[in-house]
């Protein structure tokens, strides 16, 4: 099971690479280290590099990017080459938005939310989904738009022309799984690439083939990969794993206890505790370390993963 290059790709082929791209919004807690560590194996057992990403364009803690890292590296995980901080890439998110623009990809859009509310209570309009007021407007109408928008100090958002309606992209637990494309933003009016484009990007420029993560984005992943295609790149693997959730069945969060490292550390737990809690969630009794994460799981193993939430029951007395 310890095979080093991509189960699917001959040898001489260019290896591809996993990754785990944590917000830098708190400390990661047990559901994000569970994740982590899937991604992790997920890459190792495939036989691919392993990278991780800092995903900083939204909201932003201060001092939580570097307890990040620190944290995975107390758990044991290494990754391949430097970290890399998404907001370095700005120009070249720009660079891609000038070219979706040039290809007509994209189109302004001047909708206030309200405006949106408004015109996406039409019955033919998915829930949630933009109704396309923008979409084709004459060059005159554009104009007027735009000096409206101006005068009020606000610039325009980006949307993407969807490509299709529906886009299908392959899950290593959900299969094929196909999700409604909507015309979203790519470009917010403020001016900052969203974070759906810079994930695309991203991911293409670091070779990324196989992207883990929580499946609260699983809806997410067919406008990612319809974005992908725009755009002239290759569409990941997705493997798509469960959420942790606390005992009322609410996604976990740093209330329901000692979930992160330093809490349970300071009710003096070791980090083969932590480990091998984690590792009897996925199916593993005897896990201390990653080592032991590893020999155990080989990709047959992580494609047969229970696929219902971890139900965390955090011990009390969170001390941050
Ligand atoms: N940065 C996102 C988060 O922390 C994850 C995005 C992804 O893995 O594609 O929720």
């Amino acid at each position: 099971m310890n095979g080093t290059l991509a189960q699917d790709a001959p040898v001489g082929t260019v290896v591809g690479a996993g990754r785990f791209a944590p917000s830098p919004t708190g400390d990661l807690h047990l559901g994000n280290l569970r994740t982590a560590i899937l991604a992790w194996l997920w890459a190792r057992a495939s036989g691919r590099r392993f990278l991780v990403r800092i995903e900083d364009i939204d909201r932003v803690r201060s001092g939580s990017a570097d307890r990040q890292l620190a944290d995975l590296a107390t758990i044991g995980l290494d990754w391949d080459g430097e970290v890399l901080i998404q907001t370095t890439r700005h120009e070249a998110h720009m660079a891609a938005l000038d070219r979706l623009m040039a290809d007509g990809h994209v189109f302004e859009c001047y909708c206030s939310r309200k405006d949106i509310r408004e015109a996406a209570s039409a019955p033919h309009i998915p829930p949630g989904h933009y109704p396309g007021t923008c979409r084709d407007l004459s060059e005159e109408q554009r104009h007027i738009h735009r000096e409206r928008l101006a005068a009020l100090g606000r610039s325009p958002a980006l949307r993407l022309r969807a490509p299709a309606t529906t886009w299908t992209v392959h899950d290593e637990l959900h299969g094929a799984f196909t999700g409604t494309v909507d015309h979203f933003v790519v470009r917010r009016s403020d001016g900052v690439p969203a974070y759906n484009l810079a994930v695309v990007l991203d991911d293409a420029f670091q070779g990324v083939d196989q992207v883990v993560r929580g499946d609260d984005l699983l809806s997410q992943a067919p406008a990612q990969a319809a974005l992908a295609y725009a755009l002239g790149l290759k569409q990941p693997t997705y493997v798509h794993v469960p959420l942790a959730v606390n005992a009322d069945g609410a996604r976990l969060a740093k209330r329901d206890g000692a979930v992160t490292i330093k809490d349970l550390s300071a009710l003096g737990w070791s980090v083969g505790d932590i480990i091998h809690w984690i590792g009897t969630s996925v199916g593993v009794r005897s896990a201390r370390s990653i080592a032991d994460l590893r020999e155990a799981l080989d990709l047959e193993a992580l494609r047969a993963m229970d696929q219902s939430p971890w139900v965390v029951r955090a011990p009390s007395g969170s001390v941050s």
